[in-house]
């Protein structure tokens, strides 16, 4: 029998909020790439469900205002540093077929940023390989937990020191489909 998961605890960011505040970002990020190509780096796995309706608000931001095209890549990089704890660990690239980003411009799409270490880490990494410029959407912030400096672009959401779930974050693998973002009791 697999254990029983705590359950959230209550809705910090309603469904509701969650894609008014993406429609804004989607809008922001269409105007200031205007007539440009731009490679969306999602972070696996927490960003994908953030990844698809941010993606789509910028080409509804385009249907709203033919001037603004962006040129929409999709590009996936794997991470590791929470393994089914609630504690940071060491960062680790997973995957990353990165290799075409050479002068191209990058907006890395974060689900969160916590200590900063895992937007460093992949900072870095990217520097490598040669783009024209590096921005970063993230859909929340922990400010209050940051421990390296990183700078962010684009926030949807700052939020307090809690850990939550929902909206591709998960626990042990779980409650990444709530369309919502909620607190996890921790038992
Ligand atoms: P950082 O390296 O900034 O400390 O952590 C970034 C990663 O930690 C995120 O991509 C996410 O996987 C995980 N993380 C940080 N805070 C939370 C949280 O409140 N909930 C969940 N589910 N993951 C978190």
């Amino acid at each position: 029998m697999p254990a029983t998961n705590p359950l959230p605890e209550s809705v910090l960011i309603s469904e509701s909020h969650l894609q008014n505040r993406i429609h804004e970002l989607g809008a922001q990020i269409a105007t200031d790439y205007e007539n440009q190509e731009l490679v969306l780096l999602g972070v696996l796995r927490g960003s994908v469900i953030f990844f698809a309706d941010l993606a789509r608000a910028i080409f509804s931001a385009q249907l709203e205002n033919p001037v603004k095209e962006v040129r929409l890549r999709f590009e996936f990089v794997q991470l590791m540093s929470y393994q089914d704890s609630t504690k940071p660990s060491a960062v680790e690239l997973i995957r990353g077929g990165t290799d075409y980003l050479e002068q191209r411009h990058i907006l890395i799409v974060e689900d969160i940023v916590d200590t900063g270490h895992t937007l460093k880490f992949l900072h870095e990494h990217l520097w490598t390989l040669k783009p024209k410029t590096i921005k970063v959407c993230t859909l929340l912030d922990k400010p209050s937990q940051r421990q390296v400096p990183v700078a962010i672009d684009y926030t949807g959401f700052e939020i307090p020191d809690t850990f939550v779930v929902g909206y591709g974050l998960d626990y042990a693998q779980q409650y990444r489909n709530l369309p919502y973002i909620a607190v996890l009791k921790l038992i």
